[in-house]
């Protein structure tokens, strides 16, 4: 008998990250200011203004008592997340921020202002466990689960950034998170499914995103992919394929040899129907490793008649990676052959690659 998969890829123990607003659903917000000594009628309040103004610092929410003030501060804003370093790309539209947490574990997120759009990328773990060979984050292992504030609070910063102006093409709000930063998100499942719905429960209880909005990217933990099929949500599922047999799967995403091709598919069909949204296939493109007309083939054919879109990737080469990306002519067979079998595909742009754009690159070099 193997283990159940929460031994396996279970974090290593280390200190909790401190309480904040956003790791508390509403009911337990009001706990939390009573236990605190205050009336339960400002959890709203608190509410209001973290997930509808952005704000944190007590200092600043003027309608809190003086003598309020300090107590709140300490007991559900604490400092979670620090920026160690910003860089932006792409004339100003594309913003990277590498945060140190509580504990010195760094983590990183993505803000990318398309027409119409802004999307968030945000880390769900400091490193990760998956030992994917050609991802940055892959090769440090896993430090720890963030907390959901940790995860929620990346996107508050965003928000806050982009409201402010500073982003280029002026202020705006974030429509889109992607769980496509560090770590694997089905491997810190119940953190990731209540940080979801501070994202997308209503203003003041959440940031009022929709949850087609928000897209959950995995290696494909199928006991997981199946729990959120159960969960009532409305999030897009991303599974980051990258090849569409087994031998090669086995080596790219080394989870493969425990869950293989065909049961992820069969999960990430499962959830296609319950859901009744196209699973986007992450397939990195890698030069003749995984990108020849073959495989194309057999991919289509695995993929042909489902509910599914596939999202071809140019690899990000890491440094010292033996690996680079596709030949344009191979990128174009490739996505021929998809189409051929009635595949929608797309090419993904490859945002700030000019600042290590890719998963977990700048925090490894930060560090
Ligand atoms: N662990 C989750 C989410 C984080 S990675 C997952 O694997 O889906 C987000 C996406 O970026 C995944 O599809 C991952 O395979 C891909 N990725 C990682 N490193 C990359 C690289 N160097 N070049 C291109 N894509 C990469």
């Amino acid at each position: 008998m193997s283990a159940p998969v929460d031994l396996v890829f279970a974090a290593p123990r280390r200190g909790k990250p401190p309480r904040h607003l956003a790791d508390l659903s509403s009911d337990e917000r009001r706990e939390a200011l009573v236990a605190l000594g205050e009336p339960a009628y400002r959890a709203r309040q608190l509410s209001t203004h973290y997930f509808g103004r952005y704000l944190d610092d007590t200092a600043e929410m003027t309608d809190l008592p003086q003598a309020s003030r300090d107590r709140i501060g300490d007991g559900l804003f604490p400092p979670l997340l620090t920026p160690v370093r910003t860089l932006t790309a792409d004339a100003g539209a594309t913003v990277k921020t590498v945060w140190r947490l509580f504990d010195g574990a760094l983590v990183e997120s993505v803000l990318m202002r398309y027409p119409g759009r802004v999307t968030m990328c945000v880390s769900s773990q400091a490193g990760c466990g998956m030992a994917c060979p050609f991802c940055a984050t892959g090769q440090a292992g896993l430090t720890r689960n963030l907390s959901a504030a940790e995860i929620v609070g990346q996107v508050v910063a965003g928000s806050r950034l982009l409201a402010s102006g500073e982003v280029a093409g002026g202020p705006g709000r974030i429509s889109n998170v992607v769980f496509m930063g560090m770590g694997e998100p089905l491997a810190n499942y119940r953190t990731v499914i209540s940080a979801v719905r501070r994202l997308t429960d209503p203003v003041p209880d959440g940031l009022g995103m929709s949850q087609r909005g928000v897209t959950v990217s995995t290696v494909g933990l199928v006991p997981r992919i199946r729990q959120l099929t159960e969960e009532g949500l409305s999030v897009t599922l991303a599974l980051s394929l990258h090849a569409p047999d087994d031998e090669l799967r086995d080596e790219l995403v080394p989870v493969n040899t425990r869950w293989k091709v065909a049961e992820v598919l069969d999960a990430a069909w499962a959830y296609a129907e319950q859901t009744k949204r196209r699973v986007s296939i992450e397939y990195a493109l890698i030069r003749d490793i995984n990108d020849q007309a073959w495989r194309a083939d057999l991919l289509g054919e695995k993929l042909a008649g489902h509910l599914v879109h596939v999202n071809l990737i140019p690899l990000n080469p890491t440094p010292g990676s033996k690996w680079t990306a596709s030949r344009p002519e191979d990128e174009r067979e490739f996505v021929r052959r998809l189409e051929a079998h009635g595949v929608p595909v797309t090419v993904r742009d490859t945002r700030g690659q000019e600042i290590d754009g890719a998963c977990g690159q700048l925090a490894a070099k930060e560090a």
